[in-house]
């Protein structure tokens, strides 16, 4: 449990990490309850509710709340694959009967929760990803073919590998060929999908790229899960847009019961694809599990100083030039660094070629997979804080990340459950925190918001002569 500082005003608007754009409003809002302002308390400029619940325990429980969807989406698909996940449903029911009006007006227990609720993070990505590996195998590294696509063909999108291995299965032999788009392309490194021929190869980037990139694909179409994106006026690929269980549009076919049927039969009278002949490739596959098989070499080279650090960039991709960040971060890191990534924020930058590190055959790449694969980066630094015997807050590991939705609440929250400190995270402030709770969060968790990439570099970068 961090210890709790608590701030004055003019301490907090003289914190050089409290922007002015972080000014989130209105300060305090709650409807929940009969008790409610008219417009909600907060709406008139009420610093507490009715109930006396402060702005920051609102904002927390907000938090809580976001965390919850991001931790739900996660127990949703490891209970697909049969996963026990009754501990984590106990956290998620006792989560949501904490932000019941007059249930607790304490800020430290507050925080408490949050980190129970991260903790029940770590155990569902864990269980998710424990849950993949033993129905699909532990995923190797593989080169996969990006924007070349031919013949009838159904291009999957979302996270949903259990839903694809159906699919591939349910085409099997019928003259269709299956593509994968944004966080789909990890799928091509398990060995019980990509032992289907017919997986070929991946499409487009992230979710951001769907309406144009599905307006331009002639083939039928299917999402298993966020992010999908309403369509746009004037396209008309909704006619050949299939969607899956929770995920749906309005105008969009509906998959039922695992009825594969009406998609195949789609995909087979639509014309064949042309148009996308590109000679790209994009690698996957560096399940954290396969990088702990290269753990010799890896710990070899950080002894002889090959290796200077590590980077984690991973997260969700969101519309907008700030999200060029990441790249020329990830771009400008000398080539003693290493990139851990995870989540569709990485097609940001996985068309770079960033090679081995000099004097090593260790990738400098390491695409660890889906979003609930973050997990994989705090299974590779306790491993190396194992070996080294340094701490984990020591390793030359830095964190930053991009956020978007809520499933990136949960991995925060997760990190957070671990001590993990000093996490940049970008490319925008949430405004659902406010600045008393941002400047609780870079005291006691030694938060930062991201700034320019080469601002950032210098800060994180280990002095190699002072190390
Ligand atoms: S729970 Fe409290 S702050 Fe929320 S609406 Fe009810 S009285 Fe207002
Ligand atoms: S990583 Fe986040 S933003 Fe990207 S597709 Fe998954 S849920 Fe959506």
């Amino acid at each position: 449990m961090p210890h709790i500082l608590r701030n004055t005003p003019s301490d907090i608007a003289s914190h050089p990490v409290v922007k002015e754009e972080n000014a989130s409003p209105p300060a305090m809002f709650c409807y929940q309850c009969e008790m409610s302002t008219p417009g909600g308390c907060g709406s008139d400029g009420q610093t507490v509710g009715t109930c006396l619940k402060d702005a920051n325990l609102a904002r927390l429980q907000d938090i809580m709340l976001f965390g919850l969807k991001g931790l739900a989406a996660y127990r949703e698909h490891a209970r697909e694959l049969g996963a026990d996940t009754t501990a984590v449903d106990d956290v998620m029911s006792e989560t949501l009967y904490f932000t019941l009006t007059n249930v607790n007006f304490n800020f430290e227990e507050h925080i408490a929760q949050l980190m129970k609720l991260g903790a029940a993070g770590v155990q569902v990505m864990d269980k998710l990803s424990q849950a993949h590996t033993c129905h699909l195998g532990v995923p190797t590294p593989v080169r996969v073919s990006q924007n070349r696509a031919e013949g009838k063909a159904i291009l999957v999108s979302g996270h949903n590998l259990d839903m694809l291995r159906k699919l591939l299965e349910a085409t099997e032999g019928k003259g269709i060929n299956i593509y994968t788009h944004s966080e789909m392309l990890p799928a091509h490194a398990y060995p019980s999908l990509r032992k289907y021929r017919h997986l070929k190869g991946n499409i487009g980037k992230s979710w951001i790229d769907q309406a144009q990139l599905f307006q331009r694909w002639p083939g039928a179409i299917v999402i298993n899960t966020n992010c999908i994106v309403p369509a746009r006026k004037g396209t008309d690929y909704y006619g050949r847009l299939f969607t899956y269980k929770i995920t749906g549009a309005e105008g969009a076919m509906k998959i039922v019961d695992d009825d594969f049927g009406p998609l195949i039969e789609k995909a087979l009278s639509l014309p064949e694809i042309t148009g996308f002949d590109s000679d790209e490739t994009l690698m996957t596959g560096h399940h954290y599990q396969s990088v702990l098989g290269l753990a010799p070499q890896i710990l070899e080279a950080l002894q002889a100083g090959k290796i200077r650090q590590f980077f984690v960039i991973a997260g969700c991709d969101a519309p907008g030039n700030a999200g060029n960040y990441y790249r020329e971060l990830a771009a400008s890191l000398p080539l003693d660094c290493v990139i851990i990534t995870s989540s569709c924020g990485k097609f940001r930058f996985n068309d770079l070629d960033f090679g081995v590190v000099p004097g090593t055959a260790i990738p400098r790449y390491l695409d660890l997979g889906q979003c609930n694969d973050s997990n994989g980066a705090v299974h590779i630094a306790l491993a190396l804080s194992e070996a080294t015997g340094i701490a984990l807050d020591d390793l030359p590991v830095s964190i930053v990340l991009s956020w978007m939705e809520q499933k990136a609440v949960i991995i925060l929250l997760a990190l957070f459950s671990l001590g993990i400190r000093n996490i940049y995270l970008g490319p925008k402030p949430p405004q659902f925190v406010n600045a008393d709770i941002l400047d609780f969060l870079v005291v006691n968790f030694g938060l930062h918001l991201t700034g320019t990439a080469q601002d950032d570099l210098s800060a994180l970068l280990i002095d190699k002569k002072a190390a």
